[in-house]
């Protein structure tokens, strides 16, 4: 059914008879729907028969049992039986519009599946020429047809269960879109939801083929565009347009068609016009004897064959002892479809159609190509081809953190005239820290800096007036600079690690934008001062409101649940949407800070570690973080991956629910500390037990038993076992009744750190220190 009107109400997502949720009734008596209300038939996959729905409809005494259809405000219409089966929804039959709750499937056995079909014209909702399904020979990509051709392609799925995408619209409100790969025995299916507070959303394949994200506009009673489908390299990134073994390079602008590596145009027609419509030829033919060069950056052609089960090595040994296969590529995926295979191993033995060069980041994948006249057993990475890749994705990112930094600043100056400079802080000996991990190599990085003597006019000279907060590398105030409120935070000067978190803590943030982590504004480096600038948060940090029993009770559970949301999304947001993964390694109440909404945001830093796209996880010698968020793993062997913070967010989790910080000096309950208090009540059945008395007359119990059993997942012991932070934002947002069974929590006692102590927990501890003093294993 195709929605003219926005949906009345915003959540989405479940199919509920909670009559709230109905908008509208209709009485419909032994009968199917009325024609008129019935959506365009798409392909499906099994429908009920009609006359098994009359059947149902019309059964009971002399017909006065009555068939209902209702118009859910999600925008769904369905039709329910007299005992109240569905016997019929519009989501299973989607027409031109994808809304938050449908789902696009594939179903394994049939390979049969819903597609949205577009309008044959702006006023004509006949079935149109465009089509938008799943991929029912690889189940792993999305396309967009034309008639059978097709004109786009989403890419192979990377294994994320969900992935976000941020769209902004006239004011600053922006709408975040949750994208779902959800999968199952029997099929695969992708859907939506949308962010707390979004307005009304949709996808709409329209009559000229373009997949656009709108929204409803209120005052102009109109959906306006929010996002398409046109890759950024236009036309040129559209299917197939560079033709067979040629490429759309959208790296370079304008973007141009080139042939892969190895290849030549066709014809010089092509060449003179840019579109390569006979595409690329061998330049030499193809030996089983040839190597493999490596091409970072390129997104996957289409017409791969996808082979199970297969490490890199065994992938790329998959590829060499075939003759006929002419590329692979390799990923280890962030969740499995098939029962525990995580890997991605795609092996192409004809030619190579739908190639972009996107540049290394998102979407993007080395593939390896077999190349004429290369050794074998020699894989190459082209230097000057990856410089290419590198370089201007370097140089983009680096202007566009400029220019945001650059506004920030105008808006600064604009309103008051400061005599700021510009300085250069080169950092070429971050090289010397372990923290930017491998792969990510020292820049000169320009950073816009503020002078220090208007940092000391701001604050009256760091008086204990403007102090509003001291943590473990330094003080914070609280400052007016530009018209503006901001925290500044002054590092002490003798210490030696506040360097190294410092200019990790500027190169991050700098890097790093979502709505969940605290904003940088600027810094200052004069002489032994080095100084960041935040934007202030009105509600100070979580653990200052939380466990405090005389203000506690401002938080309620809506709030917290709120909070928790926004904390998980913005940890997803590090681990796997921003360019970079990054782990936190020190996430805890007192890290997220409050606006003066109460929305949360991620805070310091100064710990976090980046890991280039394969790696899973670290040995470190350097175990840095705070007692009782650590994971075991970590503390006590240095083990360090994303699932490390997956764990502190448990702990935090937990914190939140029972409003119990995570250890005391004398013990919770009569348990050593707040993971194993949890797991007990929760083994006894008692976990609805675990909500903090505060939050008793505003809680939904159900909603606290999914945080209890979320936290519970995330602690345990096993990292493996543990989820990753897409499962966990996708349950927040949407619930779920099919949650595992959690095993044993992972967690170690604490001898001599008191709470009262807590800031100094976080010291840097060479693994031998750590091990024996204040870490016990259990
Ligand atoms: P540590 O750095 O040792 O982990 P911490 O995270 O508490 O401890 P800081 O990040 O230095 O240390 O912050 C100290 C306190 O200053 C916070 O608890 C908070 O109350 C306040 N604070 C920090 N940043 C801001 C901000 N941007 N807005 C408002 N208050 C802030």
């Amino acid at each position: 059914m195709v929605q003219r009107h926005p949906p009345a109400h915003r959540r989405v997502g479940r199919q509920q008879r909670n009559p709230r949720h109905e908008q509208q009734y209709l009485s419909v008596a032994g009968a199917v729907p009325d024609q008129r209300l019935r959506p365009r038939p798409v392909r499906r996959g099994r429908p009920r028969p009609v006359d098994d729905q009359r059947r149902r409809c019309s059964s009971g005494s002399g017909g006065r049992q009555r068939c209902r259809g209702v118009l859910l405000n999600t925008g769904n219409l369905v039709i329910r039986s007299p005992d109240g089966t569905t016997l019929w929804q519009s989501f299973d039959h989607p027409a031109d519009t994808f809304l938050p709750g449908m789902k696009i499937r594939i179903r394994y056995d049939t390979r049969a599946g819903e597609r949205l079909v577009s309008w044959k014209g702006p006023a004509d909702p006949s079935p149109g020429a465009f089509s938008l399904g799943g991929d029912p020979d690889t189940f792993l990509q999305v396309f967009v047809w034309n008639g059978t051709r097709p004109i786009w392609r989403s890419g192979p799925w990377t294994g994320y269960m969900v992935s976000t995408q941020t769209a902004q619209y006239l004011t600053n409100t922006s709408v975040i879109v949750y994208l779902a790969v959800v999968n199952n025995e029997e099929e695969i299916y992708i859907t939506f939801s949308l962010s707390d507070g979004a307005g009304h959303a949709r996808y709409v394949l329209t009559d000229s083929g373009d997949y656009q994200l709108q929204t409803w506009n209120r005052s102009s009673s109109a959906w306006i565009l929010l996002g398409w489908t046109k890759a950024p390299g236009g036309e040129c990134a559209s299917y197939g347009y560079c033709g067979l073994n040629g490429y759309c390079d959208i790296t370079e602008l304008p973007s141009t068609c080139k042939c892969l590596d190895g290849f030549e145009p066709t014809s010089l027609e092509d060449l003179r016009s840019g579109r390569f419509s006979q595409g690329c030829r061998r330049k030499a033919a193809l030996l089983c004897s040839d190597g493999f060069l490596a091409l970072p950056g390129i997104s996957s052609p289409d017409k791969f064959v996808l082979v199970k089960n297969r490490s890199r090595h065994e992938c790329a040994a998959e590829c060499t002892r075939n003759c006929s296969c002419v590329a692979y590529a390799y990923a280890n995926l962030s969740t499995s479809r098939t029962k525990g295979d995580l890997t991605r191993c795609l092996v192409w033995t004809g030619e190579l159609i739908d190639t972009v060069k996107v540049g290394v980041g998102d979407g993007s994948n080395t593939l390896y190509l077999r190349i004429a006249g290369l050794d074998e057993g020699k894989m190459r990475t082209k230097r000057s081809h990856a410089l290419k890749t590198v370089l201007p994705a370097v140089l983009i990112s680096g202007l566009l953190i400029l220019a945001a930094i650059s506004l920030a600043w105008f808006k600064f100056k604009g309103r008051v005239n400061y005599g700021a400079k510009h300085k250069k802080l080169t950092l070429d000996d971050m090289s010397a820290s372990d923290e930017l991990g491998e792969g990510n190599h020292a820049q000169d990085f320009e950073f816009l800096s503020v002078r220090f003597e208007d940092i000391v006019d701001a604050t009256c000279n760091f008086s204990e007036a403007c102090k509003i907060g001291q943590g473990g590398f330094g003080k914070v105030y609280k400052a007016m600079l530009g018209g503006r409120e901001v925290a500044i935070k002054r590092l002490s000067k003798d210490s030696e690690q506040g360097t190294k978190e410092f200019k990790n803590e500027v190169i991050l943030i700098a890097k790093l934008q979502h709505r969940n982590l605290v904003r940088l504004l600027g810094c200052s480096v004069e002489a032994n001062e080095k100084i960041l600038i935040y934007e202030y948060l009105a509600n100070g940090s979580l653990d200052a409101t939380l466990f405090d029993n005389s203000i506690k009770m401002l938080l309620d559970w809506p709030m917290r649940l709120n909070i928790i949301k926004g904390v998980a999304r913005g940890l997803l947001y590090l681990h796997q949407d921003s360019r970079l993964t990054i782990i936190h390694r020190d996430l805890k109440a007192a890290n997220v800070l409050l606006d003066a909404e109460m929305r949360p945001k991620i805070a310091d830093f100064g710990m976090a570690r980046i890991f280039n796209d394969s790696q899973e996880s670290a040995n470190t010698h350097r175990v840095v973080g705070t007692y009782g968020y650590m994971a075991p793993e970590y503390a006590m062997e240095g083990v360090l991956s994303i699932k490390s913070d997956v764990y502190s967010f448990g702990v935090l989790l937990l914190e939140v629910v029972t409003g119990i910080r995570r250890s005391s000096s004398g013990g919770i309950m009569g348990f050593p500390n707040l993971i194993v208090y949890a797991w007990n009540m929760w083994k006894e059945g008692k976990a609805r037990d675990l909500a903090d008395p505060y939050i008793m007359g505003t809680c939904s119990l159900d909603e606290v038993l999914l945080c209890s059993h979320m936290a519970l997942l995330c602690v345990q012991e096993n990292p493996d076992d543990r989820p990753l932070m897409s499962s966990v934002v996708f349950t927040l947002e949407n619930g779920s009744t099919r949650l595992p069974t959690p095993n044993n929590p992972g967690h170690y006692g604490q001898t001599s750190t008191s709470d009262v102590e807590q800031i100094r927990d976080r010291t840097e501890n060479s693994m031998n220190s750590l091990t024996l003093t204040t870490i016990e294993g259990r």
